[in-house]
């Protein structure tokens, strides 16, 4: 059973109902129409024509005794999923105008210094009934409602401008990285957005970096020229989950991208699997031959730690360090200065 469909199948079901009970005046009167809907699903519920029209049929009296004017879905457990998507879906509407959302900071370290070059944003959601909402979940449902977009202007300015603190502070020329769904990513309104964020928080161009996965680095001209431009504009880029997704070493060669990422997948196995280790080592080696620097993440044991650096890898990134913490906490690691003393080749932490 397919998660998106029933969603969807839901999600027409709804816009359905929202039509057809909006009030309308019939002969000087004013009437509110409503209506019953009863999903059910080919074949599951039903692999012929009568079956399926049974079982809809019996959805059906199901919506009824539910309190009519609503659907429900022929299998119960599907009618709740839907309606525990529709809350969080309605929820996330109000979250940023809530101020329910929030940033925590997690530390890239350079491999040969032991110090703390930059940062990558990470977002966080508490819902006042929800509780913590992960990110995964929340900015997938962002992205099929609508809301990647201001979500993530409110992630660019509120990132910038806390580097800007940070800067003025007297620590800079640390790179904050954020992440740009790749929906948003090929928006042709994006480069715009960042030009305006950059002028609005006074962030220099080369403290920003954006992560963007895997997925679009598909050599599109449309893609090149999002590439092109963003470039243009003097920040860095980062293709992050390298070596998971969908990615050809054909377009690698036409991309003037500053980072790869490894992902975390890899580092996970580094230690136990040769062939892994030989992977890392190559796309180290690739990477750098072609021009990027090489990004660890998900670092969790020093053994790993110390393999990657034999490897060459350029910037670490994990719990190892520190996990991804608010900004006072970053201000304290950036302060006591635990990480930035070369000491991660014996006790990082
Ligand atoms: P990602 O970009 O690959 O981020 C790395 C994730 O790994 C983060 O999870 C981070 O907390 C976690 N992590 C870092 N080091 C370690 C480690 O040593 N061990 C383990 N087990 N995990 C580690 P998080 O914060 O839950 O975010 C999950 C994903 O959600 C991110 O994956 C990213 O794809 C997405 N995300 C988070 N915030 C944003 C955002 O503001 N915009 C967009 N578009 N996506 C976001
Ligand atoms: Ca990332
Ligand atoms: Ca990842």
């Amino acid at each position: 059973n397919n998660v998106v469909d029933d969603y969807a199948a839901a999600n027409v079901a709804q816009r359905c109902l929202d039509l057809i009970s909006k009030p309308l005046e019939l002969v000087g009167r004013k009437f509110t129409p409503s209506c019953s809907i009863g999903v059910a699903h080919f074949p599951d519920d039903g692999a012929d024509l009568q079956t399926i029209i049974k079982a809809a049929d019996t959805a059906l009296y199901a919506a009824k005794d539910l309190g009519k004017n609503r659907y429900s879905f022929y299998n119960k457990a599907l009618t709740e999923k839907a309606e525990y998507r529709f809350k969080i879906e309605q929820y996330l509407r109000e979250a940023i105008e809530k101020q329910q959302l929030s940033l925590v900071y997690q530390p890239k370290i350079d491999m040969k210094t032991g110090s703390i070059v930059g940062v990558e944003a990470l977002s966080r959601w508490n819902h006042p009934i929800l509780g913590q909402v992960s990110p995964v979940v929340f900015i997938s449902m962002a992205e099929q409602i609508g809301m990647i977009k201001p979500l993530t202007e409110w992630v660019l300015k509120t990132a910038c401008k806390q580097s800007v603190v940070w800067s003025n502070a007297g620590y800079s020329s640390m790179l904050m990285a954020i992440n740009i769904s790749p929906i948003h990513f090929l928006d042709s309104e994006l480069v715009s957005l960042i030009k305006q964020v950059i002028l609005e928080t006074g962030i220099k161009p080369s403290e920003l970096e954006l992560e963007v996965t895997e997925g679009v680095v598909q050599t599109t001209q449309d893609n090149l020229t999002v590439f092109e431009h963003l470039k243009e504009l003097g920040i860095l880029l980062a293709i992050d989950d390298f070596g998971v997704g969908y990615s050809s070493f054909a377009s690698l060669k036409h991309l003037n991208v500053d980072y790869l990422k490894i992902d975390k997948y890899f580092i996970d196995d580094i230690l136990v699997d040769n062939k892994t280790k030989h992977l890392v080592g190559s796309m180290i080696e690739m990477g750098q031959n072609l021009g990027h620097k090489i990004v660890a993440e998900g670092i969790e044991k020093v053994e790993q730690l110390n393999l990657l650096k034999e490897l060459g890898c350029d910037n670490a990134q994990g719990y190892l360090f520190s996990k991804p913490v608010s900004a006072e906490q970053f201000l304290v690691l950036l302060s006591n200065d635990s990480i930035t003393q070369g000491k991660s080749d014996t006790n990082a932490l």
